[in-house]
């Protein structure tokens, strides 16, 4: 794991992959496992030898990332060599950006954001916590204790085309871009943080806040992307900010035969805004001067993450372990080779 450690300091993208256990249900189901992860450098979709047609297998796919984790791996450790590494960016007055990318149940909010037990987040037990841990870790170090950095936390949802800011009742938001091609979320409230714990109450508002609800259009979690970000100012002005994004569920084998039609609009719209990320990373990977950030609200709102000189990316493809989402992690694991 060490090497990925140095990997992901170095590189400007780096994509790992997490595979979670199975869980209860499935293992009572008799669902069987079809992924493989040898070492964290190879993983394996076993794909069941049933006959297409006439002539095809599916055969197992292979492929290699910068890191594959297990199921046995857990969040502290998957901490460590994905954001851990750009903590120090945002101190060098930089930009670091975290997704988590899979789908529905695979793992993202619990990579993320924590649990929830009962219907209490458990907000501690995320990389947004850890990452706020180490932020306050080094805040207080005395390499930057005299630079007086103030830690401002934002935490909003894309659902669509349309921003809700989770830390102030839900607020409609408007995203602009202005004449200097800087992209700003209007009126998106940013609270003070003195301590992990300030970040951990705001961790668990927002999270209840984005999955509280089911009369409104957007009560659906699953269907929307959120964005908490940890903001360094000096002296009002930014310094570093730090990204970490849960994003919507990337499943969409239904939604073109999905009868509803909002579903079938939001499916396109989250499709689009998966497509637009694909782009706007292989863009920065490459050092790309045209990023196509504009193709949609989520790239919009992470321009200066794409554009900046000094930004970093790692990008979290979570992917359930059984049979009978094959499908979807195949799709995953084909997006994530892709990205870099
Ligand atoms: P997603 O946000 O991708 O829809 P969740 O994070 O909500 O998925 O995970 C679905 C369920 O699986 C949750 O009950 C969660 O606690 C559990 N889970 C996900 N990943 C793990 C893991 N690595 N270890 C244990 N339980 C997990
Ligand atoms: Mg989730």
């Amino acid at each position: 794991p060490l090497t990925l450690f140095d990997n992901v300091t170095e590189n400007r993208i780096s994509v790992c992959v997490r595979k979670r256990p199975m869980n209860k249900k499935e293992s009572a189901k008799g669902e069987v496992d079809v992924v493989t992860i040898p070492n964290g450098d190879i993983i394996v979709l076993h794909q069941p030898q049933v006959r297409v047609d006439m002539t095809k297998f599916l055969e197992n796919q292979k492929f290699r990332f910068d890191y594959s984790f297990d199921e046995t791996s857990n969040n502290e450790t998957v901490y460590r060599f994905t954001a851990q590494p750009l903590v120090k960016t945002i101190f060098e007055q930089g930009t670091a950006t975290c997704f988590a990318y899979g789908q529905t149940g695979s793992g993202k909010t619990h990579t993320m954001g924590g649990d929830f037990s009962g219907k209490k987040q458990n907000a501690s037990l995320g990389i947004y916590a850890l990452t706020a841990r180490d932020v306050f870790e080094m805040v207080k170090s005395p390499a930057y204790r005299k630079k007086d950095l103030q830690v401002y936390c934002a935490f909003f949802e894309i659902y669509g085309s349309k921003c809700f800011d989770l830390l102030n009742d839900k607020n409609s938001l408007r995203v602009l871009e202005d004449q200097q091609q800087k992209v700003q979320v209007v009126g998106l409230k940013e609270e003070l943080a003195t301590c992990e714990q300030d970040v951990l109450d705001l961790i668990t508002k927002g999270s209840l806040v984005r999955t509280a609800g089911t009369t409104s259009a957007n009560a659906n979690s699953s269907r929307s992307h959120a964005v908490f970000q940890i903001i360094l100012r000096k002296e009002k002005k930014l310094w570093g900010k730090f990204s970490l994004i849960d994003l919507a569920g990337n499943e969409r084998g239904q939604d073109t035969r999905d009868s509803d039609r909002e579903t079938r609009q939001e499916g396109a719209a989250i499709n689009t805004s998966l497509l637009a990320l694909k782009e706007c990373i292989r863009g920065m990977a490459r050092n790309s001067t045209h990023i196509p950030f504009r193709q949609s609200k989520l790239t919009m709102v992470l321009r200066d993450s794409f554009m900046g000189e000094k930004s970093r990316t790692v990008m979290i493809s979570m992917i359930s372990p059984g049979i009978s989402s094959s499908e979807n992690t195949l799709n995953t694991l084909r997006y994530a080779d892709r990205v870099k």
